[in-house]
């Protein structure tokens, strides 16, 4: 990690971490349609930024080109100061830096919630199966789902599958997560549980970039908004600043379509 250092006061010398994740003029486009046109974004230690926006605004292809699942045409991102772009980037380990919870929760059918999170630890970490078990159970006890351990998926809930997917991430020790829509394929009554995972990976002090319309989690949890339109970020501000009092007209018109009064 590259560290700053800046003088505070005169004759203080104080140590500045870079932004743990930083997105610099990025350009994506599919085709010759343009879906991200020239996005800035940093996320601070230990800070939860909601991303909100219309659907084909260009949220998911934003997080996707975070951990470079889509190539980026143009811009840069940075991991703790670290290039994440660039052809010489080891991918792999890049990625472990950036866990990712996505709305399907891609877990293997086969395998147990434990073996679904142990598998990422043996593959991508390179642990022994007694190493990875131990980790794989805490990361489980974090979700509240040791007890489900030799669970196979479809014993599960869809809350509870969602939350060995976030497990199967933290196990992974990542700088920063990124979640897109973790919660809309769930049964409402469902949501509450990972919702309240995400307020404590928070609390635990994980840094968190979330794309969702839970509008009242982002008002009660979210430290930023940013609100995205047509691959720009149009607004952003304090959750109260932007869904309570938003000030562009596109934002506006998005709110009151989403969920009426929130
Ligand atoms: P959002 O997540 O905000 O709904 P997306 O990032 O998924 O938006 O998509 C933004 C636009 O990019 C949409 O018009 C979508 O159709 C298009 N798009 C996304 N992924 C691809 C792809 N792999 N190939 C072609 N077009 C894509
Ligand atoms: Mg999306």
């Amino acid at each position: 990690m590259t560290e700053l250092l800046v003088a505070a006061t005169p004759g203080e010398a104080q140590v500045v971490l870079p932004q743990t994740l930083s997105v610099r003029g990025l350009r994506k486009s599919f085709g010759s349609d343009p879906v991200l046109k020239g996005i800035d974004l940093d996320v601070a230690h230990s800070e939860m930024v909601f991303v909100l926006g219309p659907s084909g605004s260009g949220k998911s292809t934003l997080l996707r080109c975070c951990n470079r699942l889509e190539e980026p045409d143009a811009g840069e991102i940075l991991i703790e100061g670290d290039r994440l772009t660039g052809a010489s980037v080891d991918l792999n380990r890049m990625r472990q830096r950036i866990g990712m919870v996505f709305q399907s929760f891609n877990l293997y059918p086969h395998l147990s919630a434990l073996g679904n999170v142990t598998l990422a630890l043996r593959r991508v970490r390179g642990m022994t199966r007694g190493e990875a078990q131990s980790l794989g159970l805490e990361a489980l006890d974090q979700v509240g789902l040791k007890h489900k351990a030799d669970s196979l998926p479809s014993q599960l809930s869809g809350g509870q599958q969602q939350r060995v997917a976030i497990a199967r991430s933290l196990a992974l020790e990542p700088t920063v997560m990124l979640f897109d829509e973790p919660t809309s394929a769930l049964d409402p009554e469902l949501v509450g549980d990972v919702l309240a995972v995400m307020r404590d990976m928070k609390s635990q002090g994980m840094t968190m970039l979330v794309v969702s319309h839970e509008m009242k989690f982002a008002r009660d949890a979210a430290d930023r908004v940013v609100f995205m339109d047509a691959g720009l970020i149009i607004e952003q501000g304090t959750p109260e600043q932007v869904i309570d009092s938003p000030r562009e007209s596109r934002t506006q018109a998005f709110l009151s379509r989403v969920s009426g009064p929130v």
